[in-house]
């Protein structure tokens, strides 16, 4: 099972366009019990063909914001 750290850069390679099935699957996985990640793919679904780009290389504020909060309070919690 992958955690959130391995998703999001599964997702940051996912926006370059260069996905796996297994790592598709693992990420799939993933996002069924994570809710910012899900955020963060639905913001970049939801965003134009011609957006994409520049959302991939610009996360928006707001979700980076919610996943880095997420982010440290299960690295707090694992440790
Ligand atoms: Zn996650």
């Amino acid at each position: 099972m992958y955690n959130c750290k391995d998703s999001i850069n599964l997702l940051l390679e996912f926006l370059d366009g260069e996905m796996s099935a297994e790592e598709a699957q693992h990420l799939k996985e993933h996002l069924r019990g994570c809710s910012p990640c899900v955020d963060f793919l639905r913001t970049y679904r939801a965003t134009p063909g011609l957006c994409k780009k520049a959302l991939a290389a610009k996360m928006p504020k707001e979700v980076s914001e919610k996943l880095t909060e997420y982010l440290r309070s299960k690295i707090k919690s694992a440790s």
